[in-house]
């Protein structure tokens, strides 16, 4: 069956870049004759029947902007069976025959199961800073949330290098080290601490040994947020009881990583995810989510983005402790 209208929405984590999804995949439906309907709320929307048709004229003027202008939200009922049925009728009521979905690891698990329980054919696209789905080099929002991360990084180092203090700045991530890990390399910080490495062996143990100090008279580690980690409060009490010398500080970025308006790699990205988003729906695609492997668009199986953990990269490991020394 021919796709005549497709419905979009994003879902879960808001990141930067979102909007410029949104403007690339109505666009470029409507250049294909394909009708848009926007979901507010994520599967809210689905659910409570929020949802406006959209022309190119409501994507104007959003490509710069951060957050999503369709708004977000986790919705509890979307995980139940006769939450995804009432989905699915407004869906038939709407006339929507193919979705758009924009956004992270719950909201691609949620798209997989919605699209095999009524047979639609769904299309999603990575959209979180955390960089944590499997298939794709990048997501949308990661490079503009690793570039808010050294700018902030930037700013603390002035004041950690003048009262020569140790401090550890905990960024996003949700149980993943990307974010943490360049970070630390783009802003030149000592180490960062990353749940993947957890298991293996004590990286703050590492740490103390290697001498935090050296040549240098301050230090910057950047710690990813997760429970393996402890996070930068955890690890900061800890060196504290071991080295009461040391001049220990945390400071945490919280959501200011989210915000903010998109880099120009993450508009790329966007704009070129958008459009093959519509490509891949024309094509018979379905279940897959849009990625980037070596700068050429690959089509990823939901199962797959979503059931293997992304690896990190150890030469970057090896790279920050090199240059930090
Ligand atoms: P993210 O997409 O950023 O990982 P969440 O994990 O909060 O964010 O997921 C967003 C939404 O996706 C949830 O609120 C829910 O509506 C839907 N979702 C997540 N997991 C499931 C699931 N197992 N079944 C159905 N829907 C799900």
């Amino acid at each position: 069956m021919a796709i005549k209208c497709i419905g979009i929405l994003t879902s879960g984590g808001d990141a930067p870049g979102m909007n410029a999804a949104i403007r690339a995949v109505t666009r470029s439906a409507i250049y294909n004759g394909i009708q848009v309907k926007a979901i507010y709320r994520g599967y809210k929307g689905l659910i409570t029947g929020e949802i406006v048709p959209f022309k190119t004229q409501n994507v104007s003027n959003i490509i710069q902007q951060g957050g999503t202008i369709l708004k977000t939200a986790r919705c509890k009922e979307f995980q139940t069976q006769e939450g995804r049925q009432i989905a699915y009728n407004t869906m038939q009521e709407e006339g929507i025959d193919a979705l758009v979905v924009i956004g992270g690891d719950g909201s691609l698990t949620g798209a997989r199961i919605f699209a095999e329980e009524f047979n639609i054919p769904i299309v999603g696209l990575p959209g979180t800073i955390d960089n944590d789905l499997f298939g794709t080099d990048t997501t949308i929002g990661y490079d503009t949330a690793l570039n808010t991360i050294m700018d902030a990084v930037d700013k603390i180092r002035d004041t950690a290098s003048s009262h020569d203090r140790l401090f550890f700045i905990e960024v996003m991530g949700r149980e993943c080290g990307f974010l943490a890990l360049n970070g630390a390399i783009a802003s030149g910080a000592e180490a960062a601490i990353i749940p993947e490495m957890q298991t293996e062996e004590d990286q703050l143990a590492e740490l103390i040994q290697n001498g935090f100090r050296k040549s240098k008279n301050s230090s910057i580690v950047l710690v990813a947020e997760s429970e393996l980690t402890g996070g930068a409060i955890g690890l900061a009490e800890r060196v504290k009881k071991e080295f009461p010398q040391y001049d220990v500080r945390v400071s945490i970025l919280g959501h200011l990583q989210r915000g903010g308006s998109p880099s120009a790699n993450d508009r790329i990205l966007a704009s070129r995810m958008g459009a093959a988003a519509i490509d891949a729906l024309l094509e018979g695609q379905r279940n897959v989510m849009i990625g980037i492997q070596n700068d050429q668009i690959v089509y990823v199986p939901f199962t797959r983005a979503i059931k293997n953990e992304k690896p990190i990269n150890r030469e970057l490991l090896n790279t920050l402790r090199i240059l930090s020394i």
